[in-house]
C-alpha cells in the first residue's frame, strides 16, 4: 500500500442508504455508487451522532462529537480554527480541496480553512444556475449543481502538482430538499413506479408525543415548492398521501441519479488517469434520511432510517473487493481513520477512533459495541422535532427525549415531559414497537441506562 494515499471523500447531503442499489434498495439504481460498494466494503452500521447537516458536516471535518464542536444545531456557528482532516493532512504535505456544499456559515472564523482551494454554495444552495462562494467573492454558474461540483473537483484533479499526494472533498448539496432534478433525468422514476414503505401510513402506536409531534410529514407538511404541482381534486386523504409520496421520490431519486452519473464520471477519472490503485474512494451521506419511512420525509430522529449513513470505501491496496462490515462505526470515526491511512498523526480533541483495521478485514477485540448519540435542535419552527440522547448496540435502541432546547441557537423556549422508547431492533426492525415499559425486557432496560450513562460519558458529554 503507498504510505500517503489520495483520498476523495464524495458526500452527499439527505441521501439515505436505502435508496442505493449496493444497500438493496427497492426504489432505484445507482449503478457507479454500486461500483464503490463492489470494488471495497461497504459499511453497513455505520451512523451519524446527530442526524442533521451542519452538524453532521462538522463531526466528520473534526472528528468530535457536536458538544465538542459547538455546532449542535443548524443555527450554532462553526469555529474553523478547530483540526480538521483536510488541515492536518495539508500540514503534512496533501493538497487539499472543497468543492459544493459547506453549510458551517460563512465570513470569518466560519469560512472553510485547511483547504488550498475551496468553492462552495451559500448555505444550502441552488440546484440550477448556482452561486457559489470562492475566496474572492461570489459568482454564479451556469448549469446543474450536482455537474458543476463535479465540474470544479475534476478541473482541480487536472490542475494539481503530480508530485504531492491529495484529498478531495466533493459535496454534493443533492438530494436535500426542495428535490429539483435536472432536465435530462426527468423521466426517470415516473410519478405513481415507486414501491411504497410498509411503514408509509404508521400511526405511532406504542411510541412518544415526540413522534406524534414530528411536523415532516408526507401527508400534511410537504409544501408547494416540494410538490412543484397542485394536489388533483376529489383524492381520499389515502390517495393523497400516495400522491404525494410518489411526488416528493420521483424527483428525491431523480436528484439522485444525477448525484450517481456523476460519481461514474469521477470513477472514470482516477481510471483513465492511473489513479485507482493509490486512491481512498468513500461514497457517503451526511445522514440518512426519511423515504415515506414512518410518513415522514427528513431526518433529524435516532430511528433507523435516518440513523444510519451510507458509506461505502473503495482503497484497492488495503480492502478487498467485495467486502461488507457489520461492525459499528460512527461520523467521528471518519477523520482519525483518513488520517491513519495518510501515516499522520491526530490531534485533541479529536473523539473518534480508526477503523482502518477494520478495512484490512481485522476486528480489534475492543471494538465499540454501541454508539452515542444526541439530537440537540428542540422543537425548531420547523418540523418540530424534540431533543432527545440515546445508545445504539448491535441489537437494541434506548432512546431519552429529554425535551428541552437549553436556550441553544435554533430552539424553542417550550419544555415538555421527558419520554422513553426502547426498541428490539432484532425483533421489531422498523421500530414499530416501543417495548421500554414491557416487564420482558425489563433487565435489556437496566442494561441499555448503564450502556448510555457510559458512552455519554465516554463522549465527554451529560445530561
Ligand atoms: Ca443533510
Amino acid at each position: 500500500m503507498s504510505a500517503r494515499p489520495n483520498i476523495v471523500f464524495v458526500m452527499t447531503d439527505d441521501h439515505a442508504a436505502h435508496a442505493i442499489g449496493a444497500y438493496g434498495s427497492r426504489v432505484n439504481e445507482t449503478p457507479h455508487i454500486d461500483r464503490i460498494a463492489a470494488d471495497g466494503m461497504r459499511f453497513d452500521n455505520t451512523f451519524c451522532t446527530n442526524a442533521l447537516c451542519s452538524p453532521s458536516r462538522a463531526t466528520i471535518l473534526t472528528g468530535t462529537y457536536s458538544h465538542i464542536n459547538g455546532v449542535t444545531t443548524l443555527d450554532t456557528p462553526f469555529d474553523s480554527r478547530m483540526p480538521t482532516f483536510p488541515g492536518l493532512l495539508r500540514e503534512e504535505g496533501y493538497q487539499t480541496a472543497l468543492f459544493g456544499k459547506w453549510h458551517l456559515g460563512h465570513g470569518g472564523l466560519a469560512d472553510p480553512r485547511g483547504f488550498d482551494e475551496w468553492a462552495v454554495v451559500p448555505g444550502q444552495g441552488e440546484y440550477h444556475d448556482p452561486e457559489f462562494i470562492h475566496p474572492d467573492g461570489r459568482r454564479t454558474h451556469a448549469g446543474y449543481v450536482t455537474d458543476i461540483t463535479t465540474d470544479m473537483s475534476l478541473d482541480w484533479l487536472d490542475r494539481r502538482d503530480r508530485e504531492r499526494p491529495f484529498c478531495l472533498l466533493v459535496h454534493h448539496k443533492a438530494p436535500h430538499r426542495p428535490w429539483e432534478p435536472d432536465e435530462k433525468h426527468a423521466h426517470l422514476y415516473p410519478d405513481g413506479s415507486i414501491p411504497e414503505p410498509s411503514t408509509l401510513r404508521d400511526d405511532y402506536a406504542t411510541r412518544t408525543e415526540a413522534a406524534r409531534a414530528a411536523t415532516m410529514r408526507i401527508l400534511d407538511d410537504l409544501d408547494d415548492v416540494d410538490l412543484k404541482q397542485p394536489v388533483p381534486e376529489g383524492l381520499t386523504r389515502d390517495e393523497e398521501l400516495s400522491w404525494k409520496y410518489q411526488r416528493y421520490m420521483s424527483d428525491y431519486l431523480r436528484c439522485v441519479a444525477s448525484v450517481d452519473d456523476n460519481v461514474g464520471r469521477v470513477l472514470d477519472y482516477l481510471d483513465q488517469h492511473g489513479l485507482t490503485e493509490d486512491t481512498i474512494v468513500v461514497y457517503t451521506s451526511d445522514q440518512g434520511f426519511f423515504l415515506g419511512d414512518h410518513g415522514w420525509y427528513d431526518k433529524r430522529f435516532m430511528y433507523e432510517e435516518s440513523l444510519r449513513m451510507p458509506f461505502a470505501v473503495r482503497y484497492p491496496a488495503v480492502v478487498d473487493p467485495g467486502t461488507t462490515c457489520e461492525e459499528i462505526v460512527t461520523n467521528v470515526d471518519f477523520a482519525q481513520t483518513f488520517l491513519d491511512l495518510a501515516g499522520v498523526p491526530d490531534l485533541p480533541p479529536m473523539q473518534g477512533r480508526s477503523f482502518a483495521p477494520l478495512l484490512r478485514g481485522e476486528r480489534p477485540e475492543d471494538w465499540p459495541t454501541s454508539m452515542y448519540y444526541r439530537y440537540w435542535m428542540h422543537d425548531d419552527g420547523f418540523h418540530h422535532l424534540r431533543a432527545h440522547y440515546g445508545v445504539r448496540t448491535d441489537r437494541y435502541k434506548l432512546i431519552y427525549y429529554y425535551n428541552r432546547g437549553y436556550g441553544l441557537p435554533g430552539t424553542s423556549d417550550r419544555v415538555f415531559e421527558p419520554e422513553w422508547e426502547m426498541f428490539d431492533l432484532e425483533d421489531d426492525p422498523q421500530e414499530l414497537n416501543n417495548v421500554f415499559a414491557d416487564p420482558a425486557y425489563a433487565d435489556v432496560r437496566a442494561e441499555l441506562r448503564a450502556e448510555l450513562d457510559r458512552v455519554q460519558r465516554a463522549a465527554l458529554d451529560q445530561p
